[in-house]
C-alpha cells in the first residue's frame, strides 16, 4: 500500500512536472515547436530564393530590352531608338533609363541616370576590370536611404563589335518588405500555434492516460484483505488491456500465494498445537494421576513421542528455510542406491504393516550414482511416507529401481486414493495439499513433495507422477548416474 500512496506524499509541484501527462505534452510541444520553427526558416529561405530569382529574371528582361532600344552608331555616340509618340514605348524607355549607366572601355561615363548616380558610379578601374573579365556581374548597392538595389553589369557590343560597359539596377525594397512581413507574421503566429498545440497535446495526453489512472486507482484499493480486486479489460486489445490482463494475473498469483501463506500458518499452528496438547496431557497424567513407576514411565514415553513429532515439524520448517536461502549445499559422494532404498523400505515395513498394507521392493543388485546420501534418503522416505499415508488398508505399495539410459529410475507405486487431475500440476508446490486427502487421518504440511522435487532437481534429475483417483498413483524419479552438471541456481536455492 505504501508503494501506491508514496507519490501522494510529495509536493504537488514535484508531482505535476513529474507526471506522465506533463512530460508527454512537453515532448509533444518541443517536437512541434522545433518542427514549426524549421518549417518557418525553410519557407522564409524559399521565399528569399524565389524573390531573388524573380528580380534577376526581370533584370535579364530589362537588359535584353536595353539592347533593343539603345543604338551606338559611332564610337561614344549613342541614342535611344523609339517612337516618342508611342506612350507605352516611351514609358518602357524611361523605366530602363531610371537606373542606367553606360561607359566606354576606358571607364569614361557616356550616360548615367540620376537614380544610378545615387547608388554610386563605378570607378574607371572597376569598369576596365569588368571589361577584362568579360563576365556579367551581380551586386547589391545601397542608396542614400540605405535601400538595397540589385545591379546587373556587363559588356555591351555596338554594331561594329566594339565593347561598352553597361549597368542597370532594380530596387529590392519591395522584396525585403515582403520577407519582413512574412517573418513578422510567422513569429506572431508561431507562439500561437505552439500554445494551441500544447493545449491539444495536454488534452490528448489526458485522454490517453485516463485508463492508466483508473488502473492506478484500482491498485490503490488493494490491501491484504481485499485481494479479490480485479480490473475489467476495456476490450480495446491495446497495451493498456495487456497491462490490465497482466495485473489481473499478478493478483491471482498474489492471492494464491497469500492463501498459501495463510493456510500454512493455520497448518503450522494446528500441527504444533496437537502434539503440544498431547504433551501437556501426558505430563498432567504423570503429575496428577500416575501412581506407579510404570505409569510415570508410560506417560513420559508418550510425551517423548509427541516431542519427537514436534521436533520433526520444526526440522522440516528449518530445512525449508535453509533450502530457501540456499544454505543447503549438496554433499555428493558415490552411493549405491539399491541398499539405500532397501534400508528406507525396511524402515517403512512396520508402519505399512500397521496400516495393513503390502510393501514390496524390486531392486537391482546394485545401482551406483553420485548423490547426497541424506537428501536421497529423504526423497525416498517422503515418497514412501506419502504412499503409506494415502493408501487405505488392504492396498499395495511397490518400490522399483532400475538403471535407464545413464540414469537411475525410481518408481513408488501405490493403490491408494489417487490424485485428481486438477491437483496434479500443483502437488509439487510448497504447502499444497489436495483438499479431499485432508480427510486422511495423518495430515501433512504439504512440504514433502516440494522437497522431493527440489532434491531431484538439485541432483540434475526429474520427478513426475501419474495418478488416477480411486486407483492409485505412481511417482517416478530419474537421477543421473554420473556427476551431474552444477544444479541450476534456483534448484540450489530451494524447493520451487
Ligand atoms: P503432505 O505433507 O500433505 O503429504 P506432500 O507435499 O507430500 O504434502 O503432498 C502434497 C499432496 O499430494 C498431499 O497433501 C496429498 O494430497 C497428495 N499426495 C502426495 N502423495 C500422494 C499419494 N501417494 N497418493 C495420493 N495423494 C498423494
Amino acid at each position: 500500500m505504501a508503494l501506491f500512496n508514496g507519490a501522494s506524499l510529495r509536493p504537488s509541484s514535484w508531482k505535476f512536472t513529474r507526471s506522465l501527462r506533463f512530460r508527454l505534452t512537453l515532448s509533444y510541444v518541443v517536437f512541434f515547436a522545433i518542427l514549426l520553427s524549421s518549417l518557418g526558416i525553410l519557407f522564409r529561405q524559399a521565399l528569399v530564393t524565389l524573390l531573388d530569382r524573380q528580380t534577376r529574371a526581370l533584370l535579364e528582361e530589362e537588359w535584353a530590352a536595353v539592347n533593343g532600344y539603345l543604338r551606338i552608331e559611332r564610337r561614344r555616340q549613342h541614342y535611344w531608338y523609339y517612337d516618342p509618340t508611342d506612350l507605352e514605348e516611351a514609358a518602357i524607355v524611361e523605366r530602363l533609363r531610371r537606373y542606367f549607366l553606360l561607359a566606354d572601355t576606358e571607364g569614361a561615363v557616356m550616360e548615367a541616370s540620376s537614380g544610378y548616380r545615387v547608388l554610386g558610379v563605378d570607378k574607371p578601374e572597376e569598369i576596365r576590370a569588368a571589361i577584362r573579365s568579360q563576365k556579367e556581374e551581380w551586386k547589391i548597392r545601397y542608396d542614400s536611404n540605405d535601400e538595397p538595389y540589385l545591379v546587373r553589369a556587363g559588356i555591351l557590343h555596338d554594331d561594329r563589335r566594339r565593347q561598352y560597359f553597361m549597368a542597370i539596377a532594380l530596387p529590392l525594397t519591395e522584396n525585403h518588405r515582403t520577407i519582413e512581413a512574412f517573418t513578422l507574421n510567422y513569429s506572431v503566429l508561431l507562439p500561437a500555434m505552439i500554445l494551441a498545440s500544447s493545449l491539444l497535446g495536454w488534452f490528448l495526453a489526458g485522454r490517453a492516460l485516463r485508463p492508466l489512472n483508473q488502473v492506478s486507482r484500482t491498485a490503490q484499493r488493494i490491501s491484504g484483505s481485499s485481494l479479490d480486486v480485479r480490473m475489467a479489460p476495456r476490450g480495446a486489445g491495446d497495451e493498456l488491456d495487456r497491462l490490465i490482463e497482466a495485473f489481473n494475473h499478478m493478483m491471482e498469483r498474489l492471492t494464491a500465494a497469500f492463501e498459501q501463506v495463510r493456510q500454512f500458518s493455520t497448518d503450522v499452528s494446528h500441527e504444533l498445537r496437537t502434539p503440544l496438547t498431547a504433551i501437556r496431557g501426558q505430563l498432567e497424567v504423570a503429575v496428577f494421576t500416575a501412581k506407579t513407576p510404570e505409569q510415570y514411565r508410560e506417560a513420559v514415553l508418550n510425551a517423548l513421542e509427541d516431542v519427537e513429532r514436534l521436533s520433526q515439524i520444526v526440522k522440516a520448517l528449518l530445512l525449508l528455510s535453509r533450502s530457501e536461502s540456499g544454505q543447503l549445499a549438496l554433499q555428493k559422494i558415490a552411493v549405491d542406491l539399491s541398499p539405500l532404498v532397501q534400508d528406507v523400505v525396511d524402515q517403512f515395513q512396520i508402519p505399512a504393516e500397521a496400516a495393513r498394507l503390502q510393501l514390496t521392493a524390486e531392486l537391482p543388485r546394485e545401482c551406483p550414482i553420485q548423490a547426497d546420501r541424506i537428501q536421497i534418503e529423504r526423497l525416498v522416505s517422503n515418497l514412501l511416507s506419502n504412499a503409506v499415508k494415502y493408501t487405505p488398508a488392504g492396498g499395495r505399495v511397490c518400490v522399483r529401481l532400475s538403471p535407464e539410459d545413464g540414469q537411475a529410475r525410481l518408481e513408488v507405486e501405490d493403490t491408494g486414493l489417487g490424485i485428481p487431475a486438477s491437483d496434479l500440476p500443483h502437488i509439487f508446490d510448497r504447502f499444497y495439499r489436495v483438499q479431499s486427502a485432508d480427510l486422511s487421518p495423518e495430515r501433512g504440511l504439504g512440504l514433502g513433495l516440494s522437497f522431493v522435487a527440489w532434491i531431484a532437481k538439485a541432483h540434475g534429475g526429474t520427478v513426475g507422477v501419474t495418478s488416477e483417483p480411486g486407483r492409485g498413483s505412481c511417482f517416478t524419479v530419474r537421477l543421473p548416474v554420473g556427476n551431474p552438471e552444477a544444479p541450476a541456481p534456483e534448484a540450489a536455492a530451494g524447493p520451487a
